[in-house]
């Protein structure tokens, strides 16, 4: 079955009645970016970038934050790249910013709220990528660079993010680059129709969408059931997402491990996702699944999940997809 799936990892994820969902790939360091083409990635719909802070003894340079992204760029090409601004906090520490002891660290200063704390800094990762994407369409006359801001809880913090990344664009004279955020933080979900008529696009964290949702600590193995991605709740929260963005012309992908899932995957095509962002592993067994089902069936299974009471009746529903094919 594997090598069945490896076999035709590099063509497109089309379902049987031709709608296409892009497969990409969730990269943490420069070295991962040759794997994506490797496993028939279309491009990478998260780089977490926290690999530039966390290995280093302080704050890299914007040269050296340059190298490394040009590194990636280099493997891709000009396909998507999507850079996720530093998601540093919670579960993310770093050591040499001396951060303040927090009781509730998933809940205190973490992502973007870090960053607005550290202006400077978040200036200089912008400039940095802003000069790997002018530096790309000088050499290859276009770019697949995006921005992403994580832990977006509220208009107002887009707002200051997207403005001060437009700043530093226009000093730099760079191209103007697609502007997303992480949907990741159950508030950002609930007024995701207000946020889609300014932002480009959306990205699912559904890692961290699953813990605020259901208020349990994503690393806390007494907790987490494998039950929990099929929550009604969090199923809702992503069908409200993809509505708005489809409302207003913006695209919606899924970014967190769920979309790892095929079964799950399968769940997300029918609420609407366009994009599924997997490790290079698992890219085989997601597009082999999207191509042996319906779009329209999916559509029909996905509203019925949506009004079931609990997460194991919408789980034992994915377990089979002979109703789909
Ligand atoms: C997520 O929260 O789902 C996500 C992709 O981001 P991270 O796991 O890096 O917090
Ligand atoms: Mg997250």
């Amino acid at each position: 079955m594997r090598e069945l799936e490896e076999a035709h990892q590099h063509e497109p994820a089309v379902t049987k009645d031709g709608r296409h969902i892009d497969v990409v790939c969730n990269i943490a360091k420069p070295s991962d970016a040759s794997k994506v083409l490797q496993h028939g990635g279309e491009g990478a719909g998260l780089l977490r970038t926290e690999f530039l802070f966390e290995s280093a003894p302080e704050e890299p340079s914007v040269e050296q934050q340059i190298e490394a992204l040009k590194a990636i760029v280099k493997e891709l090409g000009s396909r998507q790249l999507v850079v996720r601004t530093a998601d540093i906090g919670g579960d993310k520490p770093v050591s040499w910013m001396n951060m303040p002891h927090e009781d509730n660290p998933f809940l205190g200063v973490r992502g973007l709220r870090l960053s607005f704390k550290h202006p400077a800094m978040f200036e200089r990762q912008l400039e940095a990528i802003y000069r790997t994407a002018a530096w790309q369409v000088a050499e290859q006359g276009k770019t697949g660079l995006h921005i992403m801001f994580p832990m977006v809880a509220k208009m107002s913090e887009w707002s200051k993010a997207s403005q001060l990344a437009e700043q530093v664009r226009q000093r730099l004279d760079a191209p103007v680059l697609p502007l997303g955020i992480m949907v990741e933080v159950p508030s950002a979900a609930l007024v995701a129709d207000t946020l889609a008529k300014h932002v480009d696009f959306f990205s699912i964290g559904s890692n961290d969408l699953t813990q605020y949702t259901l208020a349990m600590d994503r690393l806390n193995p007494a907790l987490c059931c494998e039950a929990d991605s099929y929550h009604p709740g969090l199923l809702r929260l992503i069908s409200m997402t993809v509505k708005a963005a489809a409302a207003n012309g913006k695209w919606v992908g899924v970014c967190g491990n769920m979309a790892a899932d095929p079964n799950i995957a399968c769940l997300l095509v029918g609420l609407g996702v366009e994009e599924l962002s997997v490790s290079p592993a698992n890219v085989a067994a997601v597009k082999s699944i999207i191509r042996s089902v319906d779009y329209s069936k999916l559509q029909i299974k996905a509203e019925k999940a949506l009004q079931m009471c609990s997460s194991e009746a919408v789980m034992a529903m994915y377990q089979s997809h002979q109703d789909l094919v």
